[in-house]
């Protein structure tokens, strides 16, 4: 059994500042979280001279603070075909990186209390076999084997087995890895503050540390993409929720695959203990982006109205401060939070404690030993936006993948390179910016 790692030492060790930086590179990546880092691993295994601008750690936002899981189950048919590629390549990364990710194919159960939860499973097992993934329905013994005593809980749940999970604060750093050894430049604490463009067309990033002359620069910086892009005029819809996490102490049970009840969610750790969070339960903190956005976000908040937890306070006053564009030669907003870092919810972490204790007998003296919080970023349909802006040549965007952008993040880095370089790809079209303004009726078909 491995020791047990601290999550949030992928956002605490010493920031290490970039001493060097290249004045020129083909491309340029900013945010080096698992969607930058593994568009640069592809660019890079490519021959491509790629440079990605982290302005603070490796994986230090979302992708680290994640539950770990990566899963088709349950996703939006746009992004099936991608997260199969993605599904390809997971099960071979840990060989290919030549470092152990954590990557374990145990499979991904959905929980129903009633046979009116459970035949609402029926659509997805409809959708699924369109594709020839293995989704079925589970029952009885079969479930107890999955699930233990909490088998009793339930009427039954689908599985798909071809689903796995992999430790968050591990993977990106080791792709990261990856794409040095393949040539790539990889910068932290180096914030990208703007873009020069020249006939229109992108000319050079300017980061805190001095200019980079490239024509291809990609967007993949996460919960702050939206403002990034609006301060070079692109309108990038999107809003934040905070998901709060936990785990637990090594604890032997037969549970080895990821677990989705209403009410909590559970996920197999390396070092023997549980990822846990709860099953339904998102903070939204309104801000002046709710108001902005919330025309396109209204059959998404319908959707979660019973998930998200509505507040209005200091993050509201701070994002009215925040400055929406600024000279290049003076300090960012992104120099000003290296790492968005917001508490956990203390409330929350009560209720996963006592569900899990409650739901699942097996771990009922688990002890949670460390929690944590991440900012999900969402798109209206949430659905990720990988897209050329066609106003400013050169210049793509990868963002909006909400909860689900740790499994499909290697699947998407190898698209977006494959777009860049103009390559062969999977269907791009339904990921376009352009579908929340062109008339496209905004359809959430999954949850956040
Ligand atoms: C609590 C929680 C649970 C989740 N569970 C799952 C799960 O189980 N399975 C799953 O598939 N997905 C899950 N997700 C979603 C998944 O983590 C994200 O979709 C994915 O990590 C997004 O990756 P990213 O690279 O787009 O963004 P991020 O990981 O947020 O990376 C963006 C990076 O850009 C950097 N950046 C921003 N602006 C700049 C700038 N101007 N200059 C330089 N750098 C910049 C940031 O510092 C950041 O590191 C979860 C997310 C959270 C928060």
């Amino acid at each position: 059994m491995n020791t047990q790692e601290n999550v949030s030492s992928t956002w605490t060790g010493e920031l290490q500042e970039s001493s060097k930086i290249p004045s020129k590179a083909d491309v340029v990546i900013i945010g080096g979280g698992i969607v930058g880092i593994s568009a640069a691993y592809y660019l890079a295994k490519e021959g491509i001279d790629v440079c990605l601008c982290e302005k603070g750690y490796i994986s230090g936002e979302q992708s680290s603070r994640n539950w770990g899981w990566v899963r088709v189950q349950g996703r939006d048919e746009r992004e099936i075909p991608m997260m199969l590629k993605s599904l390809d390549i997971w099960r071979n990364l840990s060989v290919e990186l030549g470092e152990d990710i954590g990557y374990r194919e145990d499979g991904c159960l959905y929980t129903a209390y009633t046979n009116k939860e459970l035949n609402d499973y029926q659509s997805w097992i409809d959708l699924a076999k369109a594709y020839n993934i293995e989704t079925a329905f589970i029952e009885g013994e079969e479930l107890k084997k999955e699930a233990g005593a909490a088998s009793s809980n339930w009427v039954g749940g689908i599985i798909t087995r071809t689903d796995g999970r992999a430790e968050p604060q591990k993977t990106s750093l080791a792709i990261s890895r990856g794409a040095e050894r393949y040539g790539a430049t990889i910068l932290t604490s180096c914030a990208v503050r703007g873009l020069e463009t020249s006939s229109g067309k992108v000319s050079a990033v300017v980061t805190e540390h001095g200019t980079i002359t490239t024509s291809t620069v990609l967007c993949a910086a996460g919960a702050w993409s939206s403002l990034f892009c609006g301060s070079i005029g692109v309108n990038v819809p999107q809003l934040r929720v905070r998901g709060t996490v936990a785990r637990t102490n090594a604890i032997d049970t037969p549970i080895k695959g990821n677990i989705w009840d209403k009410n909590i969610g559970i996920r197999k750790r390396n070092d023997g203990g549980y990822t846990i969070a709860h099953g339904s339960v998102l903070d939204h903190s309104i801000t002046p982006n709710t108001f902005k956005y919330a025309p396109k976000y209204l059959r998404a908040l319908w959707k979660e109205f019973n998930a998200l937890r509505l507040s209005v306070g200091k993050d509201f006053f701070d994002e009215l401060k925040m400055p929406k564009q600024w000279k290049l030669d003076e300090q960012s907003p992104f120099e000003r939070t290296r790492v968005l870092n917001p508490p956990p919810n203390k409330s929350v972490i009560h209720e996963i404690e006592s569900n899990l204790r409650v739901i699942f007998p097996e771990l009922k003296n688990a002890k949670i030993i460390e929690s944590w919080a991440g900012m999900v970023e969402t798109t209206p349909d949430v659905v990720p936006i990988i897209s050329e802006i066609s106003n400013i040549p050169g210049f793509y965007i990868g963002t909006g993948f909400s909860g689900h952008g740790f499994g499909i993040g290697p699947g998407a880095g190898e698209a977006i390179a494959r777009m860049i370089q103009n390559k062969d790809n999977i269907d791009l079209a339904p990921f376009k910016l352009e579908r929340f303004f062109d008339g496209t009726p905004i359809r959430p078909n999954s949850t956040i």
